[in-house]
C-alpha cells in the first residue's frame, strides 16, 4: 500500500527560464530554491516553494527534449501535476497491479534528489501525473 500525502508540485513548461522566473520572483514575490539541470530529461528546472507545495518551472535544454515537444504541441503552461507519496516502490507496484498505464515502471532520479515516476495521461483523465517521494 501507499499513501498520497500532498500535491508536491505543479510542473510548468517555459521557453525561457530566466525570463519566466522574473514573474515568479518580482511579481509574486516567491524565492527560487535554485536551478538544476537534469541531463536525463534534457531539462533545466527551478523550484519555487509555495507553502506546502511548489511550482516547478521547466525549460528544455534540447530541441528534442520532452519539454520542447510539449511546448511545440501545447504551448507553454502546466505540463504535469506531481503528487507526493510515502513509498514510490509500493505506489508503482499497486498501480501496476490495478492495470494502470505507467510511463515509468521503476522510479528514476528527479530534481531535488527525489525519486519520481510518471503515470500516463490516458490513465488519469488527461493529466500527466508524476509521483514523487522525497527523503
Ligand atoms: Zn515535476
Amino acid at each position: 500500500m501507499f499513501k498520497v500525502t500532498r500535491v508536491d508540485h505543479i510542473g510548468i513548461a517555459v521557453k525561457d527560464l530566466e525570463a519566466a522566473k522574473k514573474f515568479y520572483e518580482e511579481v509574486l514575490g516567491l524565492k527560487s530554491a535554485g536551478d538544476e539541470v537534469v541531463e536525463e530529461q534534457k531539462v533545466r528546472v527551478c523550484f519555487f516553494p509555495c507553502g506546502d507545495s511548489e511550482l516547478e518551472l521547466l525549460e528544455s535544454t534540447s530541441p528534442d527534449g520532452p519539454i520542447a515537444k510539449h511546448i511545440e504541441r501545447s504551448g507553454e503552461g502546466i505540463q504535469h501535476v506531481a503528487l507526493r507519496v510515502d513509498n514510490i516502490e509500493n505506489a508503482l507496484a499497486t498501480l501496476k497491479e490495478k492495470g494502470v498505464r505507467l510511463i515509468d515502471e521503476k522510479p528514476r532520479y528527479g530534481a531535488g534528489a527525489a525519486s519520481i515516476a510518471f503515470i500516463h495521461p490516458k490513465a488519469t483523465g488527461g493529466i500527466l501525473m508524476e509521483l514523487s517521494e522525497r527523503k
